[in-house]
C-alpha cells in the first residue's frame, strides 16, 4: 500500500495505518473477516494464523488427509477473498477521499 507511514487509519483513526492493522485489527473490516473466522474457531484472525490458512495444518493424521486438504483449500480461498475484498474496498474509499481532498483544495484556493 502506498501510504505515508504516519497516516492514521481512515476508519478508526488508529495512528498507524499498516497492512497488518487493515487485514487483522481494524474493527471496520470485521464483517469481511467473518468467513475466515469460521476456519480458526470463530475467534479473531491473527498474523499467527496465516501459515495454517495458506498451507494447512502441519500435523494431520494420514487417514484424515483428503478431508483436511479440502477444508484447507476452502480456508485458503476464504483468506485470499477476504484480503482481496478488504483491499479493494479500501482502495475505493481512498480514491474517493483523495478526490474530495482535491476538490476541497480547489474550492479553498484564492480566486483573485
Ligand atoms: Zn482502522
Amino acid at each position: 500500500m502506498k501510504r505515508a507511514p504516519d497516516a492514521a487509519c481512515l476508519y478508526c483513526q488508529h495512528p498507524e495505518d499498516t497492512a497488518e492493522h487493515t487485514i487483522f485489527d481494524c474493527a471496520y473490516w470485521d464483517p469481511l473477516r467473518l468467513p475466515v473466522k469460521m476456519f480458526v474457531g470463530n475467534r479473531n484472525i491473527t498474523t499467527g494464523d496465516v501459515q495454517d490458512l495458506l498451507c494447512g495444518p502441519s500435523d494431520v493424521p494420514f487417514s484424515e488427509n483428503d478431508r483436511i486438504r479440502a477444508a484447507s483449500k476452502r480456508a485458503t480461498q476464504s483468506f485470499y477473498d477476504m484480503v482481496d475484498n478488504i483491499l479493494s474496498c479500501k482502495e475505493h474509499d481512498e480514491r474517493i477521499a483523495e478526490t474530495e481532498r482535491k476538490a476541497n483544495a480547489v474550492a479553498a484556493a484564492p480566486t483573485d
